[in-house]
């Protein structure tokens, strides 16, 4: 029987057409786990390579509950309706330690889901061959060589996976909520840092004064802070997913954002920049992987992992002893 896979060159037609049902089956072979969906892989990623690029890709990261879905499904919904195409990725850091989901399994963004401009695709789990991050990188490639113009990546806003994101997307923007006082307190400086904008989400009813607020702390603060991208001062703004309100405003500063940077030439050169720093990701990728999959590192292990918890060999010895076993062969 004649295998159901497609061939590669029908996928390049079909993505590069804007199939979705090809652009589907594209993702699913990059993010395949299977040694020989690999070498596929990458050959359709390199055809499709110079069809890439050409969309703004957007970061939205902020703690659960923080409503990045209902904010995507808004803005997205927005964003299709002026008649621009939207795909909507994510990394889920959970899935990738412990086979759970952080994001959730439930349906999220349904209405957006529906939408014909728009494209929602969960996100990857992490295995050989290069985690989350690669695959995620590779997706949104793939939705550019399909015309999207507009790349969502979303995070939860849980320690590395910002830092992951933020390395692949020209605008980053975090999703804070009211109550400013505690949480700013305990905000890593770090993630704000990170930030080309901060938004004051759920900026509606009985909460509005208090967003403006709380969008004025962030913005005192954001004022002291080294700017996220050269050139462009990041400020908070306030917005609504229920009311709409603070939408059109954020796309504004996106578009200004990116007329700015690509009238000096910071936006070319973060670009730049990722794709050199991609090569230096994979790398710790595979060298993780194979490092931990080597089968003498494999059999070696637990004894050395027994020895230095019991304190009979430093930690550094018993990595000399697993090192000198990965190089001989
Ligand atoms: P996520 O965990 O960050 O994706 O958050 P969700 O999008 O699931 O939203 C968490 C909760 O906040 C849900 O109950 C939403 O209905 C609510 N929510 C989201 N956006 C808004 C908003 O703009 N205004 C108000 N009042 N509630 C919102």
């Amino acid at each position: 029987r004649k295998s159901m896979e497609p061939t590669i060159e029908a996928l390049v037609d079909g993505v590069l057409s804007g199939n979705r049902g090809q652009l589907a089956r594209a993702i699913t072979l990059v993010e395949s786990n299977a040694e020989q969906h690999f070498h596929k892989a990458q050959e359709l990623l390199q055809k499709l390579l110079v069809h890439s690029g050409k969309a703004v890709r957007i970061g939205i990261t902020g703690v659960p509950g923080a409503g990045k879905s209902t904010f995507i499904e808004a803005f997205g919904t927005y964003l299709c309706d002026l008649g621009l195409r939207v795909a909507v990725l994510a990394i889920d850091p959970s899935s990738s330690l412990s086979g759970g989901s952080i994001l959730g399994d439930k349906t999220r963004m349904e209405k957006l889901s529906r939408n014909p401009r728009a494209f929602i695709r969960p996100s990857p789990t992490a295995g050989k061959l290069g985690g989350v991050h690669r695959k995620t990188r590779e997706a949104m490639l793939i939705c550019e060589a399909a015309g999207f113009d507009v790349i969502l990546i979303e995070t939860v806003g849980v320690g590395q996976s910002e830092v992951i994101i933020r390395d692949m997307v020209d605008f980053f923007m975090l999703l804070v909520l009211t109550g400013a006082g505690d949480e700013l307190q305990g905000m890593k400086k770090g993630i704000m840092e990170l930030a080309d904008a901060v938004l004051v989400h759920k900026a509606d009813g009985a909460n509005k004064e208090k967003a403006e607020l709380t969008r004025k702390e962030y913005g005192r603060i954001l004022h002291f802070l080294q700017p996220a991208t050269k050139g462009w001062s990041s400020k908070a703004y306030t917005c609504s997913s229920l009311t709409g309100e603070g939408i059109r405003e954020i796309w504004d500063v996106i578009r200004d954002f990116e007329a700015k940077g690509k009238s000096s030439g910071v936006f070319a050169e973060r670009r730049k920049g990722q794709q050199r720093d991609w090569i230096y990701s994979l790398i710790t990728d595979q060298l993780h992987y194979s490092f931990f999959h080597h089968p003498g590192v494999k059999s070696k292990l637990p004894q050395l992992e027994n020895e230095v918890m019991a304190g009979e060999k430093t930690a550094a010895t018993a990595v000399e002893i697993l090192f000198k076993t990965f190089l001989q062969n």
